[in-house]
């Protein structure tokens, strides 16, 4: 790289988070190495692109590759990473934005209020938390349960890729904006985006609002319901065929 890109970026971020950058970079072009491709492709608007695995990748592999992370600053703060959980062959996944205070306590993702919400939509749709994969867009919890990071999110999302990629679902429910605008790649708002399809890697996304909105706006529940009566009708029509 020319001495004059590298000032240029030593001006628009700190070290570390260059170092956060180059590292996932780095772990996702091994990833793509280990699974076979040989070669990126050029397109534009690549980003987001979950390449399927030629050769077996697993949860437990994907859980000892991040380790003890400190690829970003979130690491810092945390206590448990939470990695996600639930069945490792789901129809239906939950993606929520990333761990609050009971989730970094416990390592379990959507524990806390709003987890116990998203529990009960769960047992709504005549289905068991253990029969579903949740999981988050970064696994560390943020100071003061603020919004991740672009380079946090960028840092992390490739382990949330690899587990989309193992656990196969044929539906994600996207938990809130950050969840589905970071998914999906999109910067619509939540209530553009929710109540409809869209299809992400051949997988049909539904975004809805986040539990922990329901909490303070209990009147969106019915759109909510709604959007899970769509998943629950799509999931039924498609029974046999994973
Ligand atoms: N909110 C989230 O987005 N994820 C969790 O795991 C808990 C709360």
């Amino acid at each position: 790289m020319g001495i004059d890109r590298l000032a240029w970026l030593n001006q628009i971020m700190s070290r570390s988070e260059l170092f956060a950058i180059t590292q996932a970079l780095s772990d996702r072009l091994i990833y793509y190495k280990d699974i076979g491709i040989q070669q990126m492709p050029k397109a534009k608007g690549a980003a987001g692109v979950v390449a399927r695995p030629k050769v077996p990748d697993s949860l437990k592999q994907i859980r000892e590759t991040i380790g003890d992370c400190t690829r970003c600053p979130l690491h810092k703060g945390r206590t448990h990473i939470v990695f996600g959980e639930g069945n490792p062959k789901a129809d239906l996944m939950f993606v929520g934005e990333g761990p609050g205070r009971d989730e970094d306590k416990t390592g379990r993702p959507f524990v806390g209020k709003a987890g116990q919400l998203l529990t009960k939509i769960i047992q709504a749709m005549k289905m068991k938390r253990e029969d579903v994969y949740i999981a988050n867009i970064v696994k560390c919890r943020p100071p003061d349960n603020r919004t991740p990071l672009p380079e946090e999110i960028a840092t992390c999302e490739g382990f949330l890729y690899r587990q989309i990629n193992v656990v196969g679902p044929k539906v994600i429910v996207c938990l809130g904006s950050v969840a589905a605008q970071n998914l999906l790649k999109t910067d619509a708002k939540i209530s553009q985006l929710r109540g409809r399809f869209t299809e992400w890697q051949g997988i049909q996304v539904m975004p809805t609002y986040h539990p922990a909105f329901l909490l303070r706006n209990p009147n969106m529940k019915k759109a909510v319901w709604e959007d899970m009566k769509t998943v629950m009708r799509y999931l039924s029509q498609s029974k046999d065929t994973k």
